[in-house]
């Protein structure tokens, strides 16, 4: 059986876009993790309020299923102020902007996710508006066309993006808080998966939840993902609770394996290793080889091969270490440039 667990948002199903909104954290105090970046956002809101001002705008970066969309419901929450969300791509022209930008109230949050996939023209036309709460709009047509100044009530943008880097600098110079969120640890992890299963009303053994949160990848979506397969498994193949001998079953059948690595990350250390004798190779080269976009290879699979020591990247392309060898029971030094194996 195969079957692959979500991480990117574009991949997620309607049932699991559901399953995530009953999930999804509403106040600082259900958010767990990330101590430094909420400890530092709960001052920042605070003062806001207290203030009687709008947030300053908030960039929020990482991988994917993190909690940057998350933390945008919450801190609107927090300051009690709408929440109006919107993404990169689906901002085509200024003029879709400017109709939201329009309609937010005094303090309101706009959202905008995938905030690296801006096009230029609507990225500049956000400049004014987040700095002075001004946009041009154009009424009449024809002759008669001319452009007007509009004054926004004053809101807090909040940005997420999973590639920082592919932000302009004057755009990243608008944001006054910048946060960067890292993967969870198992422990934080296994307080989330036990939080998910008590809303769902699942029984769950401790070590049955440590064993999910520890081959999640970091990421609390992925947790509450695997929580949800595993229960499938528990309700029909074992007695309805989850205990480990089910999620071990579980966690093979959905071949995620003991150090929580997917199909496609052993995929893609495999082909640094067999095809390239554990590199460098360039990451176009690997995403023709594995057969997945570059993109998603850099933003989604990268960064955990890397934080976990699988992988390197050098400036001669990405490189297997020799971690990577070992979890795939291989050699290191086999098959290497000048080996004399
Ligand atoms: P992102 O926007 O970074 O891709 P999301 O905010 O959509 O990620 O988070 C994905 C899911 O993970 C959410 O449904 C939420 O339930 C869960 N989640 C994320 N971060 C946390 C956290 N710190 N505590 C509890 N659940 C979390």
């Amino acid at each position: 059986m195969e079957e692959n667990i979500n991480i990117r948002k574009d991949n997620i199903s309607v049932t699991d876009k559901e399953f995530e909104k009953q999930l999804r954290p509403l106040s600082f105090s259900d958010f767990k993790g990330q101590k430094q970046l909420m400890e530092n956002l709960v001052v920042f809101v605070t003062a806001a309020k207290q203030r009687g001002e709008s947030l300053d705008h908030v960039l929020l970066h990482g991988p994917p299923g993190l909690g940057k969309t998350t933390l945008a419901t919450i801190i609107a929450n927090e300051l009690q102020v709408n929440l109006r969300v919107t993404s990169g791509p689906v901002l085509d022209k200024p003029g879709d902007l400017a109709g939201l930008l329009t309609n937010l109230q005094e303090g309101d949050v706009l959202f905008i996710d995938e905030i690296h996939r801006l096009s230029p023209i609507v990225e500049e036309y956000l400049y004014s508006a987040m700095e002075d709460f001004q946009i041009d709009i154009m009424i009449d047509k024809g002759p008669s066309a001319r452009s007007v100044q509009l004054t926004l009530n004053s809101f807090t943008l909040i940005g997420a993006t999973t590639r920082s880097g592919l932000l302009t600098s004057p755009l990243r110079a608008r944001f006054g808080i910048k946060f960067h969120l890292e993967y969870y640890d198992h422990e934080i992890l296994t307080g989330i998966v036990k939080r998910s299963a008590g809303i769902l009303n699942i029984a769950i053994h401790e070590d049955a939840a440590v064993e999910i949160a520890r081959r999640s990848r970091g990421t609390p979506r992925i947790a509450n993902a695997l929580l949800r397969r595993v229960r499938d498994f528990a309700q029909v193949v074992g007695s309805g609770e989850i205990d480990l001998e089910i999620t071990r079953y579980g966690l093979k059948a959905l071949n995620i394996d003991q150090n929580g690595l997917d199909e496609m990350d052993n995929r893609i250390l495999s082909v640094i290793i067999d095809k390239f004798n554990g590199g460098p190779v360039g990451l176009s080269t690997i995403s023709t080889a594995v057969g997945e976009e570059s993109g998603t290879i850099e933003e989604v699979y990268e960064p955990f091969l890397i934080k976990e020591g699988y992988l390197k990247r050098t400036p001669r392309g990405r490189e297997a270490t020799e971690h990577a060898y070992k979890h795939l029971g291989k050699q290191f030094g086999q098959n290497m440039p000048g080996s004399l194996f």
